[in-house]
């Protein structure tokens, strides 16, 4: 008879007790126990046999359990010692596993890639800690690792703001700082039950696909004009465009810029969509070196 699956209640509580172990709230430890949402997780990634994983965070392992099930080698970087000997235990069956005990915001990742994965190309893939979910994301977004891509339950307000449409409030920086980078799109939602111990807000999982190319645009330009826009929402979108920039571009000259592209001065940061911020980046471009 097969042994029961990490994700069960049971199991996390025998685990607790054999192991004396007690969760941290600082390291954002609240664990899977729900088997359709670890499944879902593994499913929204598209893992397959072909596949190089890397996770973030692995706990008692019960989402590694499913990615092992299904790729060629998952990579867990996991900050807390005291869960080497836990999953010494809970994953010894499995060949292709490989625990980093390291801060994933600090680990040698290219290194990590080269000597792990011989720099093919690999997934993302974690139930990330709460506490410093954006720095992960922008970790992997930004850098030049060969990232296909992140799928990520991530707590539902951060998912709400990286999957937001134009015109609705939590639409902002990180949702066309995102899509500069990947193409993001839901996999699931779950509720706070999921989780030992249940943390406060339910969750979302997103997928961010990487994107084969960047946009052809200047990046310093792009990035300086979403962020002065974001920075004072209710301005309107051409003073925050001329005055919270940093870019050497005075008011007639942004306001022929959005007219030749049919945007009204009126509008508002959230109203203009990713394509409208990229091209009014070429725009500004075109009009002044910008180094
Ligand atoms: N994957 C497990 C699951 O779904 O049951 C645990 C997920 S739990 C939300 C987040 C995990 O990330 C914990 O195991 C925690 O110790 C780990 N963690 C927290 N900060 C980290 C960091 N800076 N680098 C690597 N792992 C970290």
């Amino acid at each position: 008879m097969s042994r029961e699956r990490l994700y069960s209640p049971k199991v996390i509580k025998q685990l607790l007790k054999a192991f004396d172990f007690s969760f941290s709230k600082g390291l954002g430890q609240n664990f899977l126990i729900d088997g359709n949402v670890v499944r879902s997780i593994s499913e929204g990634a598209e893992i397959s046999k072909d596949d190089y994983v890397l996770e973030v965070g692995p706990g008692f392992g019960t989402l590694t359990e499913e990615l092992l099930m299904n790729a060629k080698k998952v990579v867990s970087v996991e900050i807390d010692e005291r869960l080497n000997q836990v999953l010494m235990q809970t994953l010894s069956g499995f060949d292709n596993f490989v625990l980093v005990n390291a801060d994933i915001l600090k680990a040698d990742l290219k290194r990590l890639v080269e000597e792990q994965f011989n720099n093919h190309s690999f997934k993302v893939v974690a139930n990330l800690p709460y506490y410093i979910t954006t720095p992960i994301i922008e970790l992997f977004l930004k850098s030049d690792l060969p990232v296909e891509s992140l799928t990520v339950m991530v707590q539902k307000e951060v998912g709400d703001r990286i999957l937001a449409e134009p015109g609705n409030k939590t639409y902002g920086s990180l949702t066309v700082f995102t899509q500069y980078y990947a193409d993001a799109s839901l996999v699931t939602r779950a509720p706070k039950s999921v989780f030992m111990p249940q943390p406060k807000v339910d969750s979302v999982v997103v997928k961010l696909d990487m994107k084969k190319e960047l946009p052809q645009v200047n990046e310093k330009v792009f990035f300086k004009l979403m962020r002065g826009a974001f920075t004072k929402r209710r301005k309107n979108i051409l003073n925050s465009l001329t005055t919270d920039t940093s870019l050497a571009i005075n008011k007639e000259e942004m306001k022929a810029i959005l007219e030749s592209l049919n945007l009204s001065t009126n509008l508002r940061a959230e109203d203009l969509s990713y394509t409208d911020y990229l091209n009014i980046a070429k725009l500004v471009e075109k009009k002044h070196k910008v180094d």
